[in-house]
């Protein structure tokens, strides 16, 4: 009898260890160790034994059952094992592949231009101010020297709130609000939004950034507007950039200029970026009208000063070599990811 147990024993042992999964396993706990399974069907045979054999039977069957429960511990803890193992593996991160590159945003074209202007000017001492973008008639044109029946009202194409209220039309406006507020020496530069009421085409949009730069104080001449400006255009475009000032009338400065940059592209030998010319239009400057300083309460007999206003969206059509002004604002993911 004792020998028909060790037979189940090691045959149940040799089918738990084949088991390839716990599920297997258990089906062959079940099969011998369970309630109707082989091995206690055994010890139900317990009682037809004469005494004399039951007490030995009954710790042969006993062992059987002990031995088994062992095999089947050690056999699930290795299936365990192995699972994890094969899991790890699965899931195991290769160091040595690319990394998948992440889309970031960026600074907007103009934002990052604007921003490098006003870099420059900063590191030249200037203050940054601001203004209002809905604006009197008086800031905006007025106080520019700009009177009712002045052209460049027309030129301008304000948008009209009402009789004494518009959208600025230009940057210059900041000027004005300074020179009341502050007392010279000034030395600030101002940007911001402006607004035209005309049809967006490749070359003008109804709403584009302008910055404008003014320096007032005692003995100001136009030789520092010029090192001022020559000063931006090398940091601006690099040491070789040298400028040029062709004669321009603005109605708030007396004298003023329009300032070109030797091209940036050719250097000046003449490209399709500066139309063969060598030299590329970039800023309008000049000296304060003596009539604008003494609106503004500075006396034009102590004080001179000049201005200087440029627009962002050209400034960064002639960096980024783009012809259209549209596609600045076009929102063009793809467009845009290339600056
Ligand atoms: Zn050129």
């Amino acid at each position: 009898m004792k020998k028909h147990i060790e037979e189940i024993c090691r045959e149940a042992s040799e089918a738990m260890v084949r088991a390839a999964d716990n599920d297997a396993l258990a089906k062959v706990r079940r099969q011998y160790l369970g309630k109707n399974g082989i091995l206690t069907g055994e010890m139900k045979k317990l009682k037809t034994l004469p005494v004399g054999e039951k007490a030995d039977f009954g710790a042969a069957v006993n062992d059987a059952k002990t031995r088994l429960e062992e095999v089947f511990a050690e056999h699930r803890d290795r299936l365990e094992r192995s699972a994890l193992r094969k899991r790890l593996e699965e899931e195991a991160i290769d160091v040595t592949l690319p990394a998948t590159k992440i889309q970031a945003g960026h600074t907007h074209p103009v934002t990052q231009v604007m921003e490098e202007i006003q870099e420059i000017f900063i590191g030249m001492g200037y203050q940054v101010v601001e203004g209002p973008e809905v604006e009197y008639d008086y800031y905006n044109f007025e106080a520019l020297n700009i009177p009712d029946d002045h052209p460049q009202r027309e030129e301008q194409n304000p948008l009209k709130i009402n009789e004494n209220i518009l959208l600025r039309t230009q940057t210059t406006s900041v000027e004005i609000r300074v020179m009341e507020r502050q007392r010279p020496p000034i030395c600030a530069i101002a940007s911001g939004r402006v607004f035209r009421a005309q049809e967006a085409d490749r070359n003008d949009l109804p709403n584009f950034h302008q910055i404008e730069g003014l320096v007032i104080d005692k003995n100001i001449t136009f030789s520092d507007l010029k090192g001022t400006m020559a000063s931006f255009a090398r940091h601006m475009w690099g040491d070789l950039a040298r400028v040029k000032f062709r004669p321009y009338k603005y109605p708030y400065n007396e004298p003023s200029a329009k300032m070109d940059v030797s091209c940036f592209h050719c250097g000046g030998k003449g490209c399709p970026v500066c139309d063969g010319a060598g030299w590329i239009e970039v800023l309008g400057c000049g000296m304060i009208h003596p009539k604008v300083l003494a609106m503004s309460g500075i006396d034009p007999d102590v004080y001179s000063g000049f201005g200087f206003g440029l627009d962002v969206e050209r400034i960064t059509m002639l960096k980024m070599q783009i012809s259209d002004i549209r596609l600045l604002y076009e929102n063009d993911e793809s467009f845009l990811a290339q600056f």
